[in-house]
């Protein structure tokens, strides 16, 4: 397991595919273990990196990651398999804003992790899969250290991006519905809760 993990590192930088920070994923495996978290609902599978260290933090969590890339869906396929998960991981090939989900099954967490410029459109879609004590949490709020810093970006590409991100943590700030904490942990992490629990 060890090992296939470097392998995932190795190849995540020789192919350029962006994988969770090592701090990052500490953090989430500890919120899984401390908050007896047992269903996952992650967007943005990549190459299963992630998937696969939550679905290994306790031995009874259970991962559902969604990817659309299929050259990555393939990847996360595999890894999931050579690690013996593949019980504990459920990965779906769609666009994350077009799968369909049963609200019969409601999840404890959701790992938001995919498209930066899309976060405010997972989080409104997919919090009615969350439960009332649930948490969703997101990566890279710190977007490399962009945000906060757009007007000394010359790309305009990359200025509209980290305005988007800029503009879902005022939308989580404010938000009437979600208490939010933000931590200062790799490339910047929020925990967002449903007010006063439901
Ligand atoms: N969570 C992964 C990890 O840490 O190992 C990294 C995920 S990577 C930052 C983001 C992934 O989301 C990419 O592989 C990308 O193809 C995928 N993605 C982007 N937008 C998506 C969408 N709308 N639906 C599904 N997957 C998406």
């Amino acid at each position: 397991m060890k090992e296939l993990i470097l392998e995932m590192e190795d190849y995540a930088q020789e192919k350029n595919v962006p994988i969770i920070e090592k701090k990052s994923i500490a953090f989430i495996m500890k919120y899984i273990k401390d908050n007896n978290v047992k269903n996952i609902l992650e967007i943005g599978s990549a190459i299963g990196y992630s998937a696969i260290l939550m679905a290994s933090s306790t031995p009874d969590v259970f991962v559902t990651t969604i990817e659309r890339d299929e050259e990555r869906y393939m990847e996360c396929l595999k890894n999931v398999k050579k690690c013996g998960l593949d019980k504990k991981i459920n990965v779906v090939f769609q666009d994350a804003l077009d799968v369909f989900l049963s609200e019969d099954l409601k999840y404890d967490l959701i790992f938001i992790d995919a498209a930066k410029g899309q976060y405010m459109k997972y989080f409104e879609k997919y919090k009615y899969f969350l439960k009332d004590n649930g948490a969703i949490i997101t990566d890279n709020l710190k977007f490399h250290g962009y945000v906060g810093k757009k007007d000394k970006i010359e790309s305009k590409n990359l200025r509209g991006l980290v305005e988007k991100i800029e503009n879902y943590i005022e939308f989580l700030k404010d938000n009437k519905e979600f208490d939010t904490s933000f931590y200062d942990i790799g490339d910047g992490l929020s925990v967002s809760k449903w007010k006063n629990e439901k």
